[in-house]
């Protein structure tokens, strides 16, 4: 028996064909799940009773629990972490951001990460394993039944770098795209990677659906590869040449996250670097002045800059024509801002 959850359409479609039904049985079963949240295949009413025995032998459907959830009210809203686990125990965390109309869920693609980034908690709990596809899109099923309420927006901004386990966020990104089933718009979904060149490589840049954001936090060399270890077999060169070969676009450009962090990358020479390694046609700026859980022992180091230091650094880009945004994350309080996502078990 295995979860259904994790098979893309093409794969539920070569299911059926190998098992003498017709392929467009697999979208049937797929509008119930997605669109209708049925999960009960008895009463998948347009399925062929055939299939419906069939899949009851081979499939079951099982949701992510949602073990805790913290509040916090910034006064435009809530947000709220969730820690979820999944059928082996593991746990990772969401997060659904509301803000105006829009409700964003940040969600995870591993337990853990490999890449070791020194400013960041989940990397300080080390790599456990990949998320199944199914495990990535069950955050957004559970979270959409807990507050009985639609996402509109995703980030892959959780635990784990998504292009390390591109196979399976491919998958999630299908379903979670797919009009005739979740149907989130590709521009209302953003893929944040810390660099890896290779996989972005493999996408067309020009004319790749969804948004990409890449974790820059540094413009010189010697700073990046310090704070991230990803830098040593792709440097920053890497990143200008992917960024510079896409043709300027008003409405889909790259988004460069920058994670300020207290005299360490928060200099005006810092900013300077940016504006000539980057063009302000291909690439928009996210500030994020760095979040420190509480007792961080992983960042004990690291400080964020006074608003005094960020506002300056920001108009800095932005006197260069850089669309700059400044993130201070939602969820601070509640350890749930970006970086600070580490799942803890509750014993
Ligand atoms: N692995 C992916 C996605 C996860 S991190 C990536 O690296 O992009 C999502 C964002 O949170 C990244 O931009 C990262 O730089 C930022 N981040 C990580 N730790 C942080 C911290 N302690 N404070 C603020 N932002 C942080």
């Amino acid at each position: 028996m295995k979860n259904i959850l994790n098979l893309s359409k093409k794969e539920l479609e070569e299911y059926c064909t190998a098992n003498g039904f017709k392929k467009y049985g697999a979208e049937q079963i797929m509008r119930w799940i997605y669109q209708n949240r049925i999960f009960d295949f008895s009463i998948m009413s347009d399925v062929s009773k055939d299939l419906r025995e069939k899949l009851d032998k081979d499939f079951y459907v099982k949701l992510s629990g949602i073990i805790d959830v913290k509040y916090e009210n910034d006064g435009n809203g809530y947000s709220k972490k969730y820690l979820i686990n999944f059928e082996n125990g593991d746990i990772v965390e969401s997060i659904s951001i509301a803000h105006k109309n829009r409700r964003t869920l940040c969600v995870s693609s591993q337990v853990g990460c490999r890449m070791g980034c020194v400013y960041c908690e989940t990397a300080g709990m080390g790599f456990s394993r990949n998320l199944t596809s199914g495990e990535i899109i069950s955050q957004l099923l559970s979270v959409e039944n807990y507050e009985n309420d639609k996402i509109t927006n995703i980030v892959f901004m959780g635990m784990g770098e998504p292009l390390d386990n591109i196979v399976e966020v491919e998958k999630a990104l299908e379903i979670m795209s797919n009009g005739k089933f979740i149907g989130i718009a590709p521009r209302k979904i953003t893929v944040s990677t810390c660099g890896l060149i290779n996989v972005l490589e493999g996408f067309d840049i020009n004319d790749y659906k969804y948004k990409i954001a890449i974790s820059l936090n540094a413009a010189d060399n010697e700073t990046r590869s310090m704070l991230m270890p990803v830098n040593k077999k792709f440097p920053i060169e890497k990143i200008t040449e992917l960024v510079n070969f896409k043709k300027p676009s008003l409405h889909n450009k790259i988004t460069l996250e920058y994670v300020l962090i207290k005299d360490l990358n928060d200099r005006i020479e810092d900013a300077k670097r940016i504006i000539k390694l980057f063009s302000p046609s291909k690439v928009k700026v996210n500030l994020i002045p760095l979040n420190k859980a509480e007792n961080s022992f992983y960042l004990k180091n690291f400080e964020r800059p006074d608003n005094f230091t960020v506002d300056k650094f920001k108009t800095k880009l932005s006197n260069a024509g850089f669309t700059v945004t400044v993130r201070f994350s939602k969820g601070g309080s509640i350890n749930g801002g970006c970086g600070q996502l580490k799942a803890q078990t509750k014993r």
